[in-house]
């Protein structure tokens, strides 16, 4: 069963330089995660956007849908940033016949505290054995994106 990955940018992927920089946002990171961790599912992986996802347009939301929708996949993981991640998960509804799950982190994959390696662990499970609808999986747990609040003083995605 094949797993088609989209990735849209996203504190995820970002790269820390110094105390003067911005970070910004780098490679897809999910692609060596997954390597890393030696899968022994098929997947591929499509660059899509490298934004902020408080960047994201409402083209760029009908452009994932577009993609997700042509796609010769079932299953779908999309990573992406957090403060608008539940937004893009209710607009992804209008796809009706796919398992979509989005996933992203707080800290950056590239940093040794990074929550990424679980969080991407936890949404390939969700997307290879949920039935057909539109998650969020982060910290831990799987979430209807109607039901879930990013808390940004606890850092976690928590039920509404
Ligand atoms: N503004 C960032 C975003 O939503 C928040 C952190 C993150 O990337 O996850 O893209």
């Amino acid at each position: 069963m094949k797993l088609k990955i989209f990735t849209t940018g996203g504190t995820i992927d970002k790269i820390y330089f110094d105390a003067k920089s911005e970070y910004q946002i780098g490679d897809p990171q999910i692609g060596d995660v997954l390597r890393e961790a030696n899968v022994s599912f098929p997947y591929s992986v499509e660059p899509l956007l490298r934004k902020d996802s408080l960047e994201l347009t409402e083209a760029d939301r009908d452009l994932l849908q577009q993609r997700i929708q042509q796609a010769d996949a079932q299953r779908i993981l999309v990573t992406h940033g957090t403060d608008t991640m539940a937004d893009t998960g209710r607009f992804l509804k209008s796809v009706t016949d796919k398992t979509i799950v989005l996933v992203g982190a707080m800290q950056p994959a590239r940093f040794r505290m990074t929550d990424a390696i679980f969080n991407i662990g936890a949404a390939v499970m969700a997307a290879q054995t949920l039935p057909s609808g539109v998650y969020i999986a982060m910290n831990g747990q799987v979430f209807d994106p109607d039901n879930v609040q990013k808390n940004r003083d606890k850092m976690r995605f928590e039920t509404t």
